[in-house]
């Protein structure tokens, strides 16, 4: 599988991925760049933009605009899919804002050919199996997707967070449906905005509900598309016992989600209560103004309100001429009315004018969530994208993940570790020995370590391996060295070792190391007497300071042999060693350990690439 991050790894609008595997070409998202962001401009992308789309196929998250804003800009032959009631939301949306902005007539006809998936249903495309996740954000209907092609799985998040009022099964449903991924795409909106309040969605409404007891008449600003928290203050708003005012679009908006079919419509949050939301009415003479007659206003003054408003000429108009002392709550991003910012949008301001509380939690998982989550999935490597800081969201997790960082336009290419021919990936890094494996210390400083070993995947060339180790953040406690290791019929073909920044160190190449051949006892970077870091697989797994001896010979290998009771001469002994083993060190451990199985002599040997600089780890 070819993950290729088109944009959005270092902003946040506009992200599109690309799955790819055997030329099909599977993308997710194809949405605005935010107005306050980066822009990078059209995008050129064959098989998605331009080319044979005849394998090309785009998934939709979410209905925001920076998911699904461009798709009208993309060829109409191009197959598109996305959440049912996402898609109605879109087509309210869209057949409100047409009247004003003209490319939302293009968007209404192109949601005519959108298909549509389930959560949790499987479907294919081509080679891919993507499996949609439902996600809990400020859309509803918004999706995760679990693919997987070819023994390789990615979960893609989309947009998310776990303080949401759907967010409490969200665990369970991973286990469920996702289980453990070899990569996640991630989401990393919020590593900024450490402020950014994730306060439960469910505190927030009891706050509503405080407060619309407390004051008779509360106007909120919202997104009109935030259905969770729209009918979060309507429930609110019925519990406080005051009347709940919306426009004709909001209250499509709210029966659409209300008479869907969606697996969430059966939680009461989204049906109505005692009483329906009220609609406004639109004054019949001025299209621009709602009606506001003398028995609206009475009523309005003796049962107090909530209104949920946007910014605009009628809602305006209409705060000026109903009664009550209005207190104005923001409940959105206040990113909106910050002056000066290139996301400042003056009419909000406007709207918003004088004093207003501000009452929001973000739609976006905070960094304590995503850790919890990423425990969950165990991904060999995470990849942000959806983020302004790449950089600092990679150095909040490297200590615990592998972090891989690409920019736009760039790709790994993972393969499936069971496939024969492959380059396995690997991070060398120390972690606590096991208690009682030390058997003795030769001089007591020196400290042996346990080896962990953490692999970021398989890939088809040396070079792609290389490629995602470049591209990879990994600083647990201490790092010892990388591997990459092609195997052939299961003995090592290539193995290339690098230190901990990642400069070459040593390269084994297959042939020519028995005796005789032509790289027999290859040079080894450490000179006999010096000291040197030798990690060992089977059966310590541990990393080991030692003192060089040389390289193996026959007659060191004939003291082995003499130690060994197994074979009855030495020629059996050594028939068959291969290649690999005659490339090997004779190493002093300075801190020899025994295992279950055996323990260590004052002699040992290890391949020549597992000698690591004495230390140099990188702590
Ligand atoms: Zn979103
Ligand atoms: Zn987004």
């Amino acid at each position: 599988m070819k993950i290729t991050i088109h944009r959005g790894t270092n902003q946040i609008g506009g992200c599109v991925t690309e799955y790819e595997h055997n030329g099909w070409h599977l993308f997710v998202d194809y949405g605005d760049e935010l107005s306050g962001g980066p822009k990078t401009g059209e995008l050129q992308v064959e098989g998605l933009t331009h080319g044979d789309l005849s394998k090309s196929a785009l998934l939709i998250t979410h209905y925001h605009g920076d998911h699904i804003g461009s798709i009208t800009k993309l060829p109409e032959k191009l197959p598109i899919y996305m959440g049912e009631v996402a898609r109605e939301i879109q087509l309210v949306l869209s057949n409100h804002l047409k009247t004003v902005i003209p490319a939302h007539n293009e968007m209404v006809k192109l949601l005519q050919s959108v298909k549509t998936f389930e959560a949790g249903k499987d479907f294919a495309f081509g080679p891919f199996n993507i499996r949609p996740v439902t996600v809990d954000h400020s859309a509803f209907d918004a999706y995760a997707f679990r693919i997987e092609v070819d023994g390789v799985s990615a979960y893609h998040t989309g947009d998310f967070r776990l303080h949401g009022f759907r967010s409490s099964k969200f665990f369970k449903m991973l286990e469920q449906y996702v289980g453990k991924v070899d990569y996640v795409v991630c989401e990393a909106t919020n590593i900024l905005r450490p402020n950014a309040t994730s306060k439960k969605e469910s505190a927030l409404q009891r706050e509503f509900e405080s407060l619309f007891k407390e004051k008779k008449s509360t106007v909120v600003y919202l997104s009109s598309t935030n259905i969770d928290r729209l009918f979060s203050l309507y429930h609110a708003a019925l519990k406080a016992g005051r009347p709940f005012y919306v426009d004709k679009y909001q209250k499509d908006m709210m029966d659409v989600v209300v008479n869907s079919k969606s697996m969430w419509t059966k939680s009461s949050l989204y049906q109505y209560g005692k009483y329906e939301p009220e609609e406004l009415m639109y004054n019949k003479f001025d299209k621009n103004r709602f009606f506001v007659s003398d028995s609206f206003k009475e009523y309005l003054d003796k049962k107090g309100y909530v209104i949920i408003a946007r910014s605009s000429e009628r809602f305006d108009d209409l705060l000026e001429h109903i009664p009550g002392e209005k207190q104005k709550v923001l409940s959105m991003w206040n990113g909106y009315v910050k002056e000066g910012t290139e996301a400042y949008n003056e009419n909000l301001a406007n709207s918003l004018e004088g004093e207003y509380d501000y009452m929001h939690t973000s739609g976006h998982i905070d960094m304590k969530d995503l850790s919890k989550f990423f425990h969950q999935l165990q991904p060999k490597a995470i990849i942000p994208i959806h983020t302004d800081n790449p950089d600092d969201f990679a150095k909040l997790f490297c200590d615990e993940w592998p972090v891989i960082m690409l920019y736009d336009g760039q790709s790994i290419s993972p393969i499936s570790i069971s496939t024969a021919d492959s380059c396995r990936t690997s991070i060398f890094c120390t972690k606590v020995l096991e208690d009682g494996m030390v058997y003795e210390n030769r001089e007591e400083w020196e400290e042996a370590h346990g080896l962990d070993v953490k692999s970021i995947g398989a890939f088809k060339t040396i070079e792609d391996s290389k490629f995602a180790l470049d591209h990879t953040l990994y600083r647990p406690a201490a790092i010892v060295g990388y591997e990459i290791e092609e195997e052939e019929d299961l003995s090592p073909f290539k193995i290339q070792t690098f230190d901990a920044i990642k400069n070459l160190l040593a390269a084994y190449t297959h042939g020519g190391h028995q005796p005789g051949g032509a790289k027999y006892q290859e040079a080894c970077r450490f000179a006999a007497g010096g000291k040197a870091l030798a990690v060992f697989q089977a059966p310590y797994y541990a990393v080991v300071p030692v003192k060089v001896i040389g390289a193996i010979t026959p007659d060191s290998e004939r003291e082995y042999w003499e130690k060994d009771e197994f074979y009855d001469t030495y020629e059996d002994y050594v028939k068959d060693w291969d290649d690999w083993h005659w490339d090997s060190v004779v190493v002093h451990p300075l801190v020899k350990l025994k295992s279950k199985y055996e323990q260590m002599t004052d002699t040992e040997i290890v391949p020549r690439v597992y000698l690591f600089p004495y230390g140099n780890t990188d702590e």
